[in-house]
């Protein structure tokens, strides 16, 4: 945890803040830190700055955060992703996350296992927990936002022109299609597949849409790296 965060109604009357379990854990396990130093910290949705900890033992740290700087710029990217497994899904929530994505819509496709959209994962306390650990990471305070897109066509005909406008659509797929581009100027919508790829028809749609298809090259990488290894050749 490089920052920690806090809601803006943690803080008392005084803006005080009094921390206990698994943060407060961190505090004095991981951090080291006692009554005397200092620590980041980072309102959710809002500034980042530092704290004195006032007092600090095994029940509570009482902290005075003086919030000054922005977060970080999000990228300017729609991350459109299918819905990955369970596991690989709470990955790449918290390297969306902590890479910038400041919009997310998870998709369903053909190649979607049905059972995936039963995930306690994407309850909204769940996906907001692995997206804050991002944020941890990074430094940053602003939640992406989520959007469950369980119809494939739907989305793709009714929303995507819309989510498209002002942007450059991508479609990541392995094949013999030009090469990703590196170092774009602008906003972008990034389409990633699931583990058994898009089905010709999605890209076709895909397309019409106004995505271009991309390749990284021979090698096939997992969902989780293909969306690290995109992100950061795009920006
Ligand atoms: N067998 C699948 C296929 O050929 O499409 C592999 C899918 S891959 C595990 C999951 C997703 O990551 C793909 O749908 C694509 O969006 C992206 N991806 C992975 N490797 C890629 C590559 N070399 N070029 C383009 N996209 C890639």
């Amino acid at each position: 945890m490089n920052l920690l965060l806090f809601e803006a109604g943690e803080r008392d009357g005084a803006g005080l803040l009094r921390i206990r379990g698994p943060r407060l854990a961190h505090i004095r396990e991981v951090h080291g830190k006692q009554a005397g130093d200092r620590i980041r910290v980072g309102e959710i949705g809002g500034l980042i700055g530092e704290a004195d900890i006032l007092a600090c033992d095994e029940r509570e740290a009482v902290l005075a955060p003086q919030l000054q700087f922005p977060p970080p710029e999000k990228l300017p990217v729609i991350l459109v992703l299918a819905l990955p497994r369970p596991k690989m899904l709470r990955r790449v929530l918290r390297s969306a996350a902590e890479m910038g994505v400041a919009e997310l819509h998870l998709v369903n496709t053909w190649r979607v296992e049905k059972s995936y959209w039963q995930t306690p994962v994407l309850a909204p306390a769940t996906l907001r927990e692995y997206l804050l650990q991002g944020l941890e990471q990074s430094r940053d305070t602003m939640l992406p936002s989520v959007h469950l897109q369980r119809r494939f066509k739907p989305f793709v005909e009714d929303q995507l022109p819309a989510l498209l406008q002002g942007r450059r659509g991508i479609v990541a797929h392995p094949g013999n299609h030009p090469p990703c581009p590196r170092g774009i100027e602008g906003e972008a919508l990034l389409a990633i597949g699931p583990e058994g790829g898009f089905i010709p028809y999605e890209i076709d749609l895909l397309g019409k849409a106004g995505c271009e298809a991309v390749s990284l090259g021979p090698r096939i990488l997992r969902v989780e790296n293909a969306v690290t290894a995109l992100l950061a050749r795009l920006f």
